[in-house]
């Protein structure tokens, strides 16, 4: 598969307002400054974020990793890149299929998942297994194991290099399992029915189960839902929509990636009206 590197989602330079023509780089980081690649993985997903104080995330590790490392090595350096937090949204290969290449090359500080306590693939998912197998290797090396992620907290992912500078900087976990935030301080509501009451065929799946990011800086929002659905497939239940419960969270937001690769399935209308600031 032909990975291309080049960043299609420019981002936003609050101090210097830059903004670069597509397919152009970006210019390098400064600090003051909020940098959002997204990066072009061909059928999956990966984002490099790098907060104002200089702290790294990537967001999803795509279907193979070797391109993103360069493009993270490239963006990063030419000081010795370092990844402080990298979240797996989910188990699909799309999205961690690309990890152990990535950790090969660029280390890793925390690595947070959606955890091992609801609906985890079966022991015979190449791709979660292969990931159990990174996380082994990872651990023999000294390396943490994966955290899962704590929906509603602003505290989990945070500025590490400077917070007291930069406090208007803030992550929150809006979304992973059904569970989601409400917009009201940590508060959290679980939007899937128990799952003993629900027919097996409108079991959550691993897209449903997506971990959702809103970044925060300043008056500027950005919100990531990765493949989580807003319309559910014809015949699912409405809980599905997971969108929709975000975009009461999250209300207007200034950037909003389009979920699920721009399938069919998110872009609810009333997600999109809920977070449109010029609605
Ligand atoms: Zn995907």
């Amino acid at each position: 598969m032909k990975i291309v590197t080049t960043i299609l989602a420019a981002l936003l330079a609050f101090s210097a307002s830059a903004q670069s023509p597509v397919g152009s780089a970006l210019p390098a980081w400064t600090r003051g400054t909020l940098d959002i690649h997204q990066i072009s993985t061909g059928t999956g997903n990966s984002a490099l974020i790098v907060l104002p104080d200089g702290t790294t995330l990537l967001v999803d590790a795509g279907p193979s990793g070797a391109a993103i490392a360069k493009y993270v090595e490239g963006a990063l350096g030419p000081a010795a890149p370092r990844l402080d937090y990298a979240i797996l949204t989910h188990f699909h290969s799309d999205h961690l299929g690309g990890i152990a290449d990535v950790a090969a090359r660029v280390p890793i500080g925390v690595l947070i998942d959606r955890g091992d306590d609801y609906l985890t693939p079966p022991d015979d998912d190449r791709t979660f297994s292969r990931y159990r197998g990174f996380l082994d290797a990872r651990a023999r090396k000294g390396g943490s194991r994966a955290e899962a992620i704590r929906v509603g907290r602003a505290n989990q992912i945070v500025p590490l290099r400077d917070r007291a500078t930069f406090p208007s900087v803030e992550i929150r976990t809006v979304a992973a399992n059904g569970v989601v935030w409400t917009g009201d301080g940590d508060r959290v509501a679980r939007i899937f029915p128990p799952l003993d009451t629900i027919p097996a065929g409108d079991r959550p799946s691993e897209n449903v189960c997506s971990i959702g990011l809103r970044l925060r800086y300043g008056r500027f929002d950005f919100f990531t839902g990765v493949d989580m659905p807003g319309v559910p497939d014809a015949g699912a239940p409405e809980w599905q929509s997971v969108e929709t419960a975000v975009a009461r969270a999250i209300g207007p937001t200034d950037v909003h990636v389009v979920n699920h690769h721009g399938s069919i399935d998110p872009g609810a209308p009333s997600s999109f009206r809920c977070c449109d600031r010029a609605c």
